[in-house]
C-alpha cells in the first residue's frame, strides 16, 4: 500500500495566522482513496527547512503532497525546490502561460512579469490546471517517488486536487473508505459507548464514538475494494448500533438535528411555530437554515418581555408574578400560546436564564423549561439544567436549550414522546 506523506508550506501556518484546512481536507479524501497519509509536516517558507524535510519525506514515503507556494513572489518556493530536490528541469510551458493570460484579460487585468514564473514547470512532469486563480499545479516522479504540488488558497487546491490530483493518484488506490455517522441526541458520549462498548473493538468496520456541541455521535468507518462491498461490511453494525440506541438516533449522516426536523415535519405535512425567550430566536434560525423549511415553519415569536408573553402570546399574568418566567406553566402558555397564534400542527416554547447573569431570582444559571404543544392535543413540559454557568456559558446554554427544543419536535414527530 502507497504511503502518502502531506507537506504543507507556509510560514503563517507555523504563526498561527491561518488554520491548516488543507491538510484536513487532503487528508479526508486521500482516506476515501484508500491512500495511507502517515506524515503531515509544516515548514516554513525557507529552502533550505523544505529541502530537509522533503528528504525526511521521501525516506518514509511514496507520495508527497506539497502545498502552497505556488505563488508569483520570490518567497514562493515550493516547485522549484521539489524539481530541485527530484532533479527535474523546469520549462516555459507555453499552454499554462496562455491558460494564466486569458486568466487575467477575463478579469480585465494585464498580467505582470513576475506571474511568468509560475508557467516554468517541470518538462516530464504531469500538470495539473488552475481553474480557479493563476499557479498551475503539478506531478513529478523519481525512482518511485512521486511529488504532487498544489497550490495553498482552498478555493484553488480543493478543485485541482478533486478534477487533476485524484486521477493522477488513482493508481495507488485499490481500496476505498466510507463513512457514516450516527448522530444522536439525549444520550452523553460516556453512556452511549457503554452500550456499544463490544462494537468499539471492532476492526473492519471500527466504531469510534464523538461528542460534539452537546450531542454524541460514533463514526462507522469501513474500508473495502469497492463501496458496494464497503456498505455491505459497514450496514449491518449500523443497524445494530440503531436499534441499541433506539430513541436516541436522529439520523444517519444526517448533518444536524435540525434538518432531521425539517425532513421528518415534511414527510409528515405537519408544521411548526416556536415562542422563544432565551434562545432569542434560534431555533427558528437554525430550523430556517435548512433549505425547503418554508413547507414546515410557520412562525417564530422571540417574546422576551413578560409583557409580549402575556400581550401576544396569552400567557397568565399572574402566573408571571407567581412562577417567575423562567418556569413550567409560563413554558406551556408559551407554547400554546404559539400553536393558537400560528395555526401550527406543533409549537414549542423556551424560557431559561442563559446566563452569565442570573434573572434576579434563586433559580440557576442553565435552567430552562422547554414546552411543545401539538393540535391533537399532547401537551409536554421538560426541565433542563445544563449546569453550565461562567464565561462562555450563554452560547452554550442557548445552543442547547434551542437542540432540546428541536429533539422534542423530533420525538413527537416519532411517537416517542413520553
Ligand atoms: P498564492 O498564489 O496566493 O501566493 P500559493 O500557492 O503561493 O498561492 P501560499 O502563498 O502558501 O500559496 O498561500 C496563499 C494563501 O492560501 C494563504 O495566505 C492562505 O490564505 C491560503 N493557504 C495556504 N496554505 C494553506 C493551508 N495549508 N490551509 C489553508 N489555507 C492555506
Ligand atoms: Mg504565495
Amino acid at each position: 500500500m502507497a504511503i502518502c506523506e502531506i507537506i504543507s508550506v507556509g510560514t503563517e501556518i507555523l504563526l498561527g495566522d491561518i488554520v491548516n484546512t488543507d491538510a484536513q481536507f487532503l487528508s479526508v479524501e486521500l482516506a476515501k482513496m484508500g491512500i495511507s497519509v502517515l506524515h503531515q509536516t509544516t515548514v516554513g517558507d525557507n529552502p533550505d527547512r523544505l529541502r530537509n524535510v522533503l528528504k525526511i519525506a521521501a525516506e518514509r514515503s511514496d507520495i508527497i503532497i506539497a502545498s502552497g507556494g505556488l505563488g508569483p513572489t520570490p518567497d514562493d518556493l515550493t516547485k522549484e525546490i521539489c524539481c530541485e530536490f527530484l532533479e527535474k528541469e523546469c520549462v516555459l510551458h507555453k499552454e499554462s502561460l496562455d491558460r494564466m493570460e486569458s486568466y487575467f484579460s477575463s478579469k480585465g487585468l494585464s498580467m505582470s512579469e513576475n506571474n511568468k514564473k509560475q508557467a516554468m514547470l517541470p518538462v516530464d512532469g504531469v500538470i495539473f490546471p488552475n481553474d480557479n486563480g493563476t499557479a498551475p499545479g503539478c506531478a513529478i516522479e523519481k525512482d518511485g517517488k512521486h511529488i504532487l504540488m498544489l497550490p495553498g488558497p482552498p478555493r484553488e487546491l480543493k478543485p485541482m486536487f478533486l478534477n487533476y490530483a485524484v486521477p493522477y493518484l488513482q493508481q495507488f488506490s485499490d481500496k476505498i473508505i466510507i463513512s457514516h455517522n450516527i448522530r444522536t441526541f439525549g444520550i452523553g458520549e460516556s453512556v452511549m459507548a457503554q452500550r456499544v462498548d463490544d462494537l468499539l473493538n471492532s476492526q473492519n468496520p471500527t466504531v469510534a464514538p464523538y461528542a460534539k456541541e452537546g450531542e454524541a455521535l460514533l463514526r462507522v468507518t469501513a474500508m473495502a475494494g469497492n463501496k458496494e462491498e464497503a456498505d455491505r461490511l459497514a450496514k449491518p453494525v449500523i443497524d445494530e448500533i440503531c436499534s441499541r440506541l433506539k430513541g436516541f438516533v436522529y439520523g444517519i449522516d444526517e448533518p444536524n438535528i435540525e434538518t432531521a426536523v425539517v425532513k421528518k415535519l415534511k414527510e409528515k405535512s405537519l408544521t411548526l411555530a416556536t415562542a422563544e425567550s432565551c434562545t432569542g430566536g434560534l431555533i427558528g434560525k437554525r430550523i430556517t437554515d435548512v433549505s425547503g423549511s418554508s413547507a414546515v415553519f410557520e412562525c417564530g415569536i422571540i417574546s422576551y418581555s413578560n409583557q409580549i408573553k402575556a400581550k401576544i402570546l396569552g400567557v397568565n399574568e399572574d402566573d408571571l408574578k407567581n412562577y417567575g418566567a423562567v418556569s413550567e406553566p409560563v413554558a406551556r402558555q408559551m407554547a400554546l400560546g404559539a400553536l393558537k397564534l400560528s395555526g401550527a400542527d406543533i409549537a414549542v416554547g423556551v424560557t431559561g436564564i442563559a446566563g452569565p447573569e442570573s434573572d434576579g431570582t434563586d433559580k440557576p444559571v442553565g435552567l430552562s423549561f422547554i414546552a411543545l404543544a401539538a393540535k391533537d392535543g399532547t401537551v409536554v413540559v421538560k426541565k433542563l439544567l445544563t449546569g453550565k454557568n461562567g464565561p462562555g456559558c450563554r452560547d452554550y446554554n442557548r445552543l442547547v436549550n434551542a437542540s432540546n427544543a428541536l429533539n422534542l419536535v423530533r420525538l413527537y414527530l416519532e411517537n416517542n414522546l413520553n
